[in-house]
């Protein structure tokens, strides 16, 4: 398997002072699912946005490593540029436009893509296959739906701009456990079915830690052990090391 995504010794700040990662280095194959697990505060969300190029809004910053999606340095490519060759989040927070219906938050994700009208058609239908419980809310406004929905729609949105990966912040968070599998075992059918490679920060990371092919754990913004999911899975004593729980 080639390599997909490759981070070098990132190191980031928020507004030129408050050190957010020190050293995060990782590899995504193509096809793969990798966990990034860390306890809170960790650095996951900040890798995770340096990934898709949008610390700036935080008036964060990258300012060491790089970045190298699909073979070509991406360090400082835009994020609209990344989504446009493939790499699309899915970051914290969901972040739906509340006022827009379902379907039209799932259309704004094929607009951002620059898909034409029938790709739009067939992308909405691949959604409602993948979710069918955005079918159903298909004419609901998005900040009336649950929290799963509002998971699901966000996903839906990716998906639309067609990515080969997708970076996904915390698809868990605040969701019950049956939602959570739901969404995790559509993701794990796409890639199975389909190859979409996902990079995907957890805090938890025994789901995580399920669905994922291999994982890379960081503590106090760096790298501290990657390995194969189904390793990390058995080793009790990385939970009570870095991430946060016994
Ligand atoms: P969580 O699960 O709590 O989001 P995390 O592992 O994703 O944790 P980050 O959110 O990346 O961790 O945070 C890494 C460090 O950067 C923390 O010390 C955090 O306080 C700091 N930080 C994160 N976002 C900002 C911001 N917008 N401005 C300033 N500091 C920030």
């Amino acid at each position: 398997m080639s390599d997909l995504l490759v981070l070098e010794g990132l190191a980031a700040t928020y507004n030129h002072a408050i050190r957010a990662l020190s050293d995060v280095s990782l590899t995504v194959r193509r096809g793969e699912i990798v966990a990034l697990l860390g306890a809170n505060g960790a650095g996951k969300s900040t890798t995770l946005k340096a990934v898709s190029n949008l610390l700036h809004a935080e008036r964060g910053q990258l300012t060491r490593g790089r970045i190298v999606f699909d073979g070509r340095d991406a360090t400082s490519l835009p994020s609209a540029k990344l989504v446009r060759l493939g790499l699309v989040p899915v970051l914290e927070g969901r972040h739906c436009f509340r006022a827009l219906n379902v379907e039209e938050n799932l259309v704004a994700g094929g607009i951002g893509g620059g898909l034409s009208r029938r790709e739009i058609a067939a992308g909405l239908e691949r959604v409602y296959t993948l979710f069918p419980r955005l079918k159903e809310r298909r004419r609901s406004a998005s900040g009336l739906t649950s929290g799963g929905e509002q998971q699901m729609s966000a996903i839906g949105r990716a998906l639309m701009a067609r990515p080969r990966l997708l970076v996904l912040d915390e698809p868990s968070m605040g969701l019950a456990p049956l939602v959570v599998e739901t969404i995790f075992s559509t993701l794990k059918g796409l890639n199975r079915e389909e190859g979409l490679s996902i990079l995907v920060a957890e805090q938890n990371s025994t789901v995580a830690l399920r669905y994922a092919d291999r994982a890379a754990v960081l503590d106090a913004g760096s790298t501290v052990l990657a390995g194969d999911a189904a390793d990390l899975r058995g080793r009790a004593e990385i939970k009570a090391l870095y991430l946060g729980s016994p």
